[in-house]
């Protein structure tokens, strides 16, 4: 059976991928971007207050924002993750999803940002979604009364602890190091919670729980490298585990497709061009030098003017570049 043939699917949820797509569907181009959530990292972050224009917001009403404004425009947005894609006959690319499905498109943008880095616990992936969470925000307000475990000793990690603090019964915040190495007055507000208990240096050696986490076993940890000593075990109960280790870029499904650099970036021009002709990428998951989410955006509205003038060159026609002038507001 023939399938639709889209001019631009974007990959992505955050505001690199809802910026191109509110881009791209401002020029009329039928705009589809595929997301495994909405709002990337951005909806990670309790408070942003360094995006112009925007004196304070929730991560997640920010990433709210830009999706209704990208639906305003006529993009759709669809939960999806991909996992492949190809050239297809007639300069068009084909887009694997892990639902089994596939999307066929003249344009490619590759907004995809960083995924969460995994504890590498043993029982982490049978208990993920069952109380083992990467996103604290979000999940946060279900803790009401819990006894609840944050790894990770950076400011993501101080930031969610002081979150769940709010709610959660006790919080036991687990790190390899001695000390933590979030922002001070992260750390000094966390050591005034009566319900936080640090637990350092610890590493999370297994999660344990049926249906869902039930408690996490600890070994103790060298302060020097973080890495587990010893065979002693320490059991703490506990009802959720969140992780707040870093990211990564996750872009081994591009193999053979797109060029990357060691660290697994997309490699850009300033542009937001790939060496792939069609494809073009934008926000975190590219080499640019700066991870912010204005950064993100800018990036996102530069690819998709850029995804409209290839293919108005493609089709032989002119391409206006400036977005305010498409709407006829000079
Ligand atoms: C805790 C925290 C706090 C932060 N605070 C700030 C701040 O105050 N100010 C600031 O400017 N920046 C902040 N940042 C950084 C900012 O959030 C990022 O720079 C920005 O979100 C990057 O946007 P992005 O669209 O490039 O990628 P991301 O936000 O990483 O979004 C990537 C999107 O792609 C999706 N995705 C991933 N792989 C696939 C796939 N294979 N298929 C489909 N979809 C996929 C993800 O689910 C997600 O929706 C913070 C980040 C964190 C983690």
């Amino acid at each position: 059976m023939e399938q639709d043939i889209y001019d631009v699917v974007v990959v992505g949820g955050g505001p690199a991928a809802l910026t191109a797509a509110m881009f791209t569907a401002r020029r009329g181009l039928r705009t589809v971007a595929v997301a495994k959530d909405l709002g990337g990292q951005l909806a990670l972050t309790a408070w942003i207050e360094n995006y112009p224009g925007v004196d304070r917001a929730g991560g997640h009403d920010l990433s709210t924002r830009m999706r209704v404004q990208a639906e305003r425009d006529g993009a759709v947005l669809a939960f999806d993750e991909a996992v492949g894609m190809e050239r297809h006959e007639g300069n068009t690319w084909i887009l694997q999803l892990a639902s089994g499905t596939t999307m066929q498109s003249r344009v490619i943008i590759l907004s995809f940002g960083l995924t969460p880095n995994d504890l590498g616990a043993t029982g982490e992936e049978m208990l993920r979604g069952k109380g083992m969470y990467y996103c604290q925000p979000v999940d946060a307000p279900r803790q009401d009364g819990k006894r609840v475990a944050v790894i990770g000793g950076g400011s993501a990690a101080a930031e969610a602890a002081l979150e769940l603090s709010r709610v959660a019964e006790r919080v036991y915040c687990v790190h390899r190091r001695e000390a933590l190495r979030a922002e001070q007055q992260l750390i000094d507000r966390l050591s005034a919670c009566k319900n936080v208990e640090m637990m350092m240096p610890y590493v999370v050696d297994t999660v344990r729980g049926g249906g869902a986490v039930e408690s996490m076993a600890l070994k103790p940890a060298d302060p020097e490298t973080g890495d587990a000593v010893g065979t002693d075990l320490r059991d703490v109960d506990i009802d959720s585990v969140f992780v707040a280790i870093g990211h990564r870029t996750a872009t081994t499904w591009l193999d053979g497709v797109v060029d990357r650099n060691t660290r697994g970036e997309i490699i850009v021009d300033r542009d937001c061009r790939t060496n792939v002709g069609g494809v073009f990428a934008a926000g975190d998951v590219t080499d640019i030098t700066y991870k912010q989410a204005v950064i993100s955006a800018g990036e996102g509205a530069k690819a998709g003017l850029q995804a409209f003038k290839y293919l108005q060159d493609e089709d032989g026609k002119p391409a206006i570049m400036i977005d305010w002038d498409a709407r006829g507001k000079s």
